[in-house]
């Protein structure tokens, strides 16, 4: 379909998903704010995640740490050094490029500014770690930074878990939060921002004896990676693995895995995976006591790391469709009632009759005791309110008309194929496959 992320920014930002942020002073490059139907997306997002991850294990214990940390932590973990990407600056428009990615492009050929076809300047590190000050008194004894990912918040908090809830080997912690990278070059909407969340689980292991133990663990999650993918309206041909060469590997990981979703602009990370070894814990003086044989050793970690919103990019471009409805274009998005902001609509067919509006209100407030968030709506024609509806992905409208006040039924219509069918009120509630 052409232009198909063109497409869905804007309806994005038309129906209140997603907008530039700052926007009314001109925006602010690889920031996004979330607007009242995009809060209701992330938020079923990230609570789909919590619940698989967290809830539904007993093996996964939930943290919220802080943002901001004692900025030892990014020396131990190797980021203050490490976090980095190769830059490179054209002499010509100043514009700045990741090398690695414009290597892949080419167009002007090498050492060539993508843009212009200027003179590039020799590559040199860019740490992409935000930084700022605490306290009232700037200078480099007050810096710290932003987290970059939400992992160390686990990692520096493994001991206070483990001596709060006892686990046993093996044993998760999970944590969803914001994380910040000065991303280079942000761009694809977004795919790549500098301010973004993360859903992600250290999964702790004992030291590996072969590499089949580790890579057991490995699987499993690769697997549950794929599964709640799908769960959220991801189809698995749209997914891929993409193992990443040991050359390219981040500097704690041993393996990695990139789960890859077909974007519109072309297959890239939505999830990643690691094998970060002992490395973590091991640089911040951290081990494990064993109960049963004794021993005192410093855990493994698999580590699958998920973004926010890359899935949530990836969900509205797979729920995008148009179709042709009555001899009409329509364009709707084919949200999972799991995942869609709203769940149902009820209309009264006309405005103007105080009965039928006063019985649509009725059945909307008792849909609203069992399902939410369920909107009302009784603006424009029947015809333009499911259409308003399908746009933003509602599965279910409910129509109350002149029979409904007769034989206590209303029209029950579904988003996808657009039929419609006369049901009880009362057995309303059980027909919502929510
Ligand atoms: P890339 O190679 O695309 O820069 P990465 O390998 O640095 O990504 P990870 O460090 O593995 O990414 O981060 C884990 C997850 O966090 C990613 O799979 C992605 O969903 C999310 N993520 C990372 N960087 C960004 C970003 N700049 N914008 C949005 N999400 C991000």
């Amino acid at each position: 379909m052409e232009n198909k992320l063109e497409k869905i920014v804007s309806l994005a930002k038309r129906r209140g998903f997603v907008y530039q942020s700052s926007e009314i002073y001109g925006g602010l490059a690889g920031v996004w704010d979330y607007g009242p139907l995009g809060v209701l997306l992330k938020n079923n997002i990230k609570n789909s995640w919590w619940k698989k991850f967290v809830l539904n294990r007993e093996d996964v214990f939930g943290l919220d740490a802080a943002i901001l940390m004692n900025p030892k932590v990014w020396e131990a973990s190797g980021h203050a050094a490490g976090f980095s990407d190769p830059l490179v600056e054209c002499k010509k428009c100043h514009k700045r490029f990741r090398a690695d990615k414009i290597k892949e492009e080419n167009k002007f050929g090498d050492g060539k500014c993508p843009e212009c076809g200027g003179e590039l300047t020799e590559e040199k590190q860019f740490n992409m770690m935000f930084k700022t000050f605490i306290g009232a008194v700037e200078g480099t004894a007050s810096r710290i930074y932003l987290r970059p990912e939400t992992a160390q918040g686990i990692f520096v908090n493994f001991k206070n878990v483990v001596d709060s809830m006892h686990p046993k080997l093996p044993f998760g912690i999970a944590q969803i939060g914001k994380s910040f990278r000065n991303e280079i070059t942000p761009g694809d909407f977004l795919f790549r921002v500098r301010e973004f969340e993360q859903m992600e689980v250290e999964y702790f292991i004992k030291p590996p004896k072969n590499d089949e133990e580790w890579q057991t663990v490995f699987e499993h999650w690769r697997s549950e990676i794929h599964s709640w993918l799908e769960s959220i309206g991801i189809a698995a041909e749209n997914l891929s693995d993409f193992e990443v060469p040991k050359d390219d590997l981040a500097h704690y990981s041993k393996r990695t895995i990139d789960v890859f979703y077909k974007y519109p602009f072309g297959d890239d990370e939505v999830v990643g995976l690691a094998y970060r070894t002992d490395f973590d814990l091991k640089n911040h003086k951290l081990d494990y006591y064993d109960e049963e044989s004794k021993e005192r050793f410093v855990p493994h970690t698999i580590e699958p790391s998920f973004g926010v919103d890359r899935p949530l990019l990836a969900v509205l471009c797979e729920a995008y469709t148009e179709d042709e409805m009555s001899g009409e274009t329509r364009v709707f998005l084919k949200f999972k009632p799991e995942i869609a902001p709203i769940k149902a609509a009820v209309f009264p067919l006309l405005k103007n009759k105080p009965e039928l509006v006063a019985k649509a209100r009725e059945v909307y407030e008792m849909i609203k005791k069992e399902i939410q968030p369920v909107v009302f709506d009784d603006n424009g024609n029947i015809g333009k309110r499911y259409r308003r509806q399908d746009e933003i992905g509602t599965p279910y409208c409910v129509t109350v008309d002149f029979d409904t006040l007769e034989d206590n039924t209303v029209t029950l219509r579904d988003r996808d194929t657009g039929e419609q069918e006369r049901v009880k009120i009362e057995e309303l509630i059980s027909r919502l496959k929510i």
